[in-house]
């Protein structure tokens, strides 16, 4: 189990959200978007996949996640 906050993933608030996998985390931190910023959701959902924004965000995300502890 990993957990990374909010901010770490880019977000605005200090949350902290725990995930057995990379794919759980993703979600985990989409449904916390919904609920805590659903402004920044919307945005999120409106840019595409290929959007440079995104694949940047998800090179970072990913060495977040794998410098993550495993605790
Ligand atoms: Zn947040």
């Amino acid at each position: 189990m990993k957990t990374i906050t909010c901010r770490e993933m880019g977000g605005p608030c200090d949350t902290p959200l725990s995930a057995n996998s990379y794919k759980e985390m993703i979600n985990a931190g989409m449904s916390h978007l919904m609920k805590a910023h659903p402004k920044m959701a919307e945005d999120m959902n409106k840019m595409s996949k290929d959007d440079p924004t995104m694949i940047e965000w998800e090179k970072d995300f990913k060495r977040t996640w794998a410098e993550t502890p495993d605790m």
